[in-house]
């Protein structure tokens, strides 16, 4: 691996391999972008001053704390809390709060930094950071799970503000959550303060379009990608993995613009239904009943299939939208969608495909989308929330929308020029790391060193 850097920077990621023993999700994540400054490692010398990437690998703040709570029984029980705090060039630190049982530093790190050039790529003035708990909300009363986020924000109420770091949801944190996070924070700090957390429901601060935003944009990147290629969605069979609020977005744009999504899974296993999902009835079973895709199967009937064993990514599709988690996807993966004449990969998720699969898919000229460009648009629509709270507005689903997709749009513009200027014409990895890592580093220039 470290062969394939500039010797400018070989040293650097081996410096971030020796201050993290052991979080291999970071130093996944970190090598991704420090691969992609291969072509400015040379000639850009300014940014590569000053130390810019050894600050940019090392979190401005780590924040780790006990989460103790009560449940249903009256048993104490003890979970691990964390915020890290990795870049604020840009603006305060913004990034969502995952709650899920394979939560550990490395996750969360590698979450904050993939975060951080996410966020730049929008276009917003937000920087990036990621919390979250190993705590798991399936299978947990409204009560215990209220519990919970109130010890949470207990603790986490005093690193957290409109200008200094503003949280949201990620896997595990939907609007429930945010609804007893927000509460918290309201009762301690007595304030009302609506730019302090994003993912808020509509009566209360929310912005419409932050609930579809990660999967429609998602899709409205797609739509980019194809239309490139000279091509749209219209009759393309989509397979998308996972169920939870990403998952259904993207399935539901991509059926209104004429692709048929064929599959669709949780951690049991997968469903194929050849008619094409149904999306109100997967809402229904996925997020009013909080049930599993078995459910889905029952209610659906007929041809759907579920299978529990193999793999989603054994489906034969033109599109897949990766949307359930980290490294979902790998080489094997990979070569099937491939052998089974994938077109294009955008990731929904973050980090879903192992650098391996995104080797083989850009080896054979799959169009492949890295999700700090193509699920850009949840973060974003965070940052029209925020617009909104601190004007004191609301915006119309339409206004909000078109917001969404042009945005989706520069980025995608924005990518593709940056690969073609650095010599890398289509790969969409090398643009988004290296139009965000300038952005990012030109800032910190400009702050000094701090
Ligand atoms: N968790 C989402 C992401 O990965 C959204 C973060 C946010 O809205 O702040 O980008």
């Amino acid at each position: 691996m470290v062969e394939n850097l500039h010797p400018n920077l070989a040293p650097m990621y081996e410096e971030v391999l020796e201050r993290n023993p052991g979080e291999k999700e970071y130093h996944q994540a970190v090598y991704e972008v420090i691969h992609s400054l291969n072509p400015i490692a040379g000639q850009r010398s300014e940014y590569m001053q000053w130390s810019i990437l050894r600050r940019m690998c090392e979190p401005e703040r780590q924040i780790i704390f006990r989460v103790p709570w009560t449940d249903d029984e009256g048993n104490v029980r003890i979970n691990r809390g964390y915020r890290v705090e990795v870049n604020s060039a840009l603006g305060p630190f913004k990034g969502g709060l995952r709650f899920h049982p394979s939560v550990n530093l490395s996750i969360v790190k590698f979450l904050g930094f993939e975060q951080v050039y996410k966020n730049a790529l929008t276009g917003m003035p937000i920087g990036g950071g990621k919390g979250g708990s190993n705590f798991d909300p399936k299978g947990r009363s409204d009560a215990e799970v209220m519990r919970f986020c109130q010890s949470f924000m207990t603790e986490l109420y005093r690193h957290i503000g409109e200008y200094t770091d503003v949280p949201a949801g990620d896997i595990g944190v939907g609007s429930r959550e945010i609804g007893y996070l927000f509460g918290q924070y309201k009762r301690i700090t007595n304030r009302y303060e609506s730019g302090t957390i994003t993912g808020k429901g509509l009566t209360w601060g929310g912005s419409r379009v932050r609930t579809e935003a990660t999967g429609y944009g998602t899709v409205y990147f797609v739509k980019e990608m194809l239309a490139d290629a000279g091509d749209d969605l219209d009759g393309k069979r989509v397979v998308v993995s996972g169920s939870g609020n990403v998952a259904i977005y993207a399935i539901e744009k991509a059926a209104q613009l004429g692709a048929t999504v064929v599959a669709c899974s949780d951690s049991n296993g997968f469903v194929v239904d050849e008619q094409g999902l149904d999306v109100e009835l997967l809402r229904e079973v996925k997020e009013k009943r909080r049930e599993r895709l078995t459910a889905y199967a029952e209610a659906r009937g007929g041809s759907v299939r579920h299978v529990t064993d193999g793999s989603i990514w054994s489906v034969p599709c033109d599109v897949a939208l990766p949307c359930a988690t980290q490294n979902e996807l790998d080489g094997q993966a990979a070569r099937t969608l491939i052998d089974n004449g994938v077109r294009v990969v955008a990731e929904g998720a973050n980090m879903p495909c192992t650098p391996e699969a995104v080797h083989l898919f850009q080896e054979s000229h799959v169009l492949f989308a890295p999700g700090k460009a193509s699920n850009a648009g949840g973060v974003a629509t965070s940052a029209l929330e925020m617009q909104q709270n601190a004007s004191r507005d609301t915006w119309s689903f339409e206004a909000t929308d078109t917001r969404l997709e042009e945005i989706m749009t520069g980025i995608h513009r924005r990518v593709v020029e940056t690969a073609e200027e650095y010599g890398q014409p289509g790969d969409y990895v090398a643009g988004a790391n290296l139009a965000s890592y300038m952005k990012v580093a030109d800032a910190m220039v400009a702050l000094g060193v701090v």
